[in-house]
This record gives C-alpha cells, structure tokens and sequence, in this order.
C-alpha cells in the first residue's frame, strides 16, 4: 500500500534521491529515484554573502563556481534555499 502511494509520488514527478554535485566546482547537480530509477538535473549555487543594493533584488557570488547570482527580496522566503 505504502508502495503504491510512494510510486504515485513519482507520478507527480515528486521523486525521491539525494541531489549531488556531479563536478567539484560546478553547480551542475544529478539524482537519481530509488524508486522508480528517473534521472534529474539540475544548478544549484551556492551563495553566503548576499549583498543588497537597495532595490528589490539582492546578489552574493557562488562559493562553488564563482558566478554572479541575483534573487528577489521581496516577497520574502519566495527564494527556493
Ligand atoms: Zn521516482
Ligand atoms: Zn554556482
């Protein structure tokens, strides 16, 4: 039963996996579903230090590959972590 309903999960496309770096310093990131066996990528940056400008929007430099990357202050929590 749990089976079944953890395979409609995958349906939605909401699988399960842990996201890993492929590369040291890229963001480039690649799982795959225990479940079901799909494969995903994605970027994902690294950033500590955003720094505001004042404006609706605030940029910090990825730890891992050094690009510039921007995300919305407002709404707040509307960026994904
Ligand atoms: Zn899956
Ligand atoms: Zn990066």
């Amino acid at each position: 039963m749990l089976d079944m309903l953890l395979a409609l999960l995958c349906d939605f496309q909401l699988h399960a996996g842990t996201w890993v770096y492929d590369v040291d310093r890229v963001c480039a990131q690649t799982r795959m579903c225990p479940r079901c066996g799909e494969k995903g990528s994605r970027v994902e940056h690294v950033v500590s230090g955003w720094k505001s400008d004042g404006s609706l929007e605030e940029s910090g430099y990825c730890n891992r590959c050094g690009q510039l990357q921007t995300r919305a202050v407002w709404p707040p929590n509307s960026h994904r972590r």
